[in-house]
């Protein structure tokens, strides 16, 4: 079960079938609150932190993985006349 708090975000993953879903909590800096100026470098270790869960995650499924989810997209986008 996913453990999902008030102020996270949760970036599920888009390949057909897949349940991977990452949660990120919000980033608070040493001074209890996100200022820009101040959580510079507090938000740049995280942002590194989620690219780096989602590069392991996605490296995981095959090209075909997305090539199947792409397909029944563009065939969902046909079936209802939208332009993929
Ligand atoms: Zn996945």
């Amino acid at each position: 079960m996913v453990d999902v708090r008030a102020g996270d975000t949760v970036r599920s993953c888009p390949v057909d079938d897949c349940s991977w879903v990452h949660i990120e909590r919000p980033v608070i800096t040493p001074l209890g609150a996100f200022t820009p100026v101040l959580g510079y470098g507090v938000i740049a270790q995280h942002m590194q932190r989620i690219e780096a869960a989602l590069r392991a995650h996605f490296d995981e499924h095959k090209v075909e993985d997305y090539l199947r989810t792409i397909t029944r997209l563009q065939q969902l986008c046909r079936e209802n006349g939208v332009e993929p």
